[in-house]
């Protein structure tokens, strides 16, 4: 069973290198220039496993009681688990004990929060903000409003133990990921005349990791093409 799992997870995860790879070259980047970070929510912690003695070192999650369950039994392995999904403040300072990055920062409040988080486990943890790229009008998913990026960018950067890397963003699902990720690209150059040392862009999943990777994406955040389809509920 295990060597079958391993053998599906290799398969999978030389696919989305090379697509990875392909994506970049094609517009004159180096592969490596873009970072796979493997996201393995809802999968068990074997299959981490089997990931990481397959190379893979980010991982990404979306649910705090998973990520710190799975980041505790994977504690040997060296990961760096990146948290992605929506971050309730009373979690907050919970999450930044395991994650190395914390992705899915979208509002001032989580900021002090965090602080305390990694100021008690005595680390410095990195920050993106995730920016909304939903069209003014709809009511946002999660994500900052682009308008709001500089006030909450300052807020971390004065933050001793929050460390400013960059943007994250998930394209609208009923949107053109190549315009919803141009659009991406403006708010980054805005974001980055203010902040030139924060050049992380994390965007670009299973579906749409071509287009992100087109727009300058260092950091693309992958699924279900390399561990299968998700269960539907959990
Ligand atoms: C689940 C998730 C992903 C990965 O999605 P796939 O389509 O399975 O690659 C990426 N980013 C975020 C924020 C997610 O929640």
């Amino acid at each position: 069973m295990t060597t079958d799992r391993a053998a599906e997870l290799r398969a999978r995860l030389a696919a989305v290198q090379d697509r990875i790879a392909r994506a970049a070259t094609d517009v004159g980047r180096a592969a490596d220039d873009v970072t796979l970070v493997v996201v393995t929510k809802f999968f068990p912690a074997a299959d981490v496993r089997l990931l990481a003695g397959l190379g893979v070192t980010e991982v990404g999650e979306n649910r705090h009681q998973e990520a710190e369950a799975k980041a505790a039994e994977c504690a040997d392995l060296g990961l760096r688990w990146h948290f992605i999904g929506g971050l309730q403040s009373n979690k907050a300072a919970a999450v930044a004990h395991y994650a190395g990055v914390v992705e899915s920062v979208d509002r001032a409040a989580l900021v002090p929060r965090l602080a305390r988080g990694a100021a008690d486990a005595g680390r410095v943890v990195d920050v993106l903000l995730q920016v909304s790229l939903d069209p003014p009008g709809r009511d946002h998913r999660a994500g900052a409003d682009p308008a709001m990026l500089p006030a909450l960018a300052d807020e971390v950067a004065r933050t001793p133990e929050l460390r400013l890397r960059g943007l994250m963003a998930v394209a609208p699902l009923d949107d053109d990921p190549a315009l919803a990720f141009a659009r991406l690209a403006g708010i980054r150059a805005d974001f980055l005349s203010r902040h030139p040392d924060a050049t992380v862009l994390s965007a670009g999943m299973s579906g749409d990791l071509e287009a992100a990777i087109t727009v300058g994406a260092t950091h693309v955040r992958v699924g279900s093409a390399v561990l299968g389809s998700r269960p539907e509920v959990k």
